[in-house]
């Protein structure tokens, strides 16, 4: 069972994080929400409907891997989405942070590429910034599923995808934004920026070609 200390360290990590994601223009209008591992049944997860760049330790619930609020944290409402997190937690034990966000160039590119299914990521030094990656000679697909309002049957489809294909710790939502994790915040961290970066190539490399 975690502790107190161990929960308010968590929580502040996931504030510290709300504050830079947001100040990058990547969690707008109260959208976004980020959790964090306590330990194998309980996230601390980011409640519903909260300004990314304002979060405090008050805005951090924790909910177990079925998605349920502790008694302590009853009072508190989880986001919408909270499935789509405890989902890969269940699935990874060594996942120890995941973060979602609705960044501009996400959401562009992942209408632009609905069809095909995925964004292509090819030849950038910047995919090394993934665990597991050690060579810009790759290519690497983020898969891309409908968006929905239904979270049972969307984490269902991405638990499906994930048994079934190895994926570098992410996928996007179409027309609404990424999801991505790694073994601690900072990892997570990482690799939002390294796929913020990646997109952020991308858009501008079609517009430069148009
Ligand atoms: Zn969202």
């Amino acid at each position: 069972m975690y502790s107190k200390e161990l929960f308010n360290a968590n929580a502040q990590q996931l504030c510290d994080v709300g504050r830079f994601l947001f100040g990058r223009g990547w969690s707008p209008a109260t959208s976004s929400n980020y959790s964090a591992r306590l330990d194998e049944q309980h996230i601390a997860i980011t409640s519903s409907g909260k300004s990314k760049g304002e979060l405090s330790v008050d805005d951090i619930m924790v909910v177990d891997l079925q998605g349920v609020a502790t008694a302590d944290h009853s009072h508190q409402k989880p986001s919408a989405e909270t499935l789509l997190h405890t989902m890969l937690y269940q699935r990874d034990g060594q996942i120890g942070s995941v973060l979602h966000t609705h960044s501009v160039n996400a959401t562009v590119l992942s209408r632009l590429y609905a069809k095909q299914g995925h964004v292509e990521l090819e030849d950038y030094e910047l995919l090394k910034a993934l665990r597991g990656i050690s060579t810009h000679e790759t290519q690497q697909a983020l898969p891309i599923f409908p968006n929905t309002q239904d979270m049972v049957a969307l984490s269902a489809q991405v638990a499906e995808y994930l048994e079934k294909n190895t994926v570098i710790h992410g996928y996007l939502i179409e027309g609404h934004g990424l999801y991505t994790w790694g073994n601690s915040v900072a990892e997570a961290r990482r690799h939002v920026e390294a796929c913020e970066f990646l997109f952020e190539c991308e858009v501008l490399t079609l517009q430069l070609r148009r």
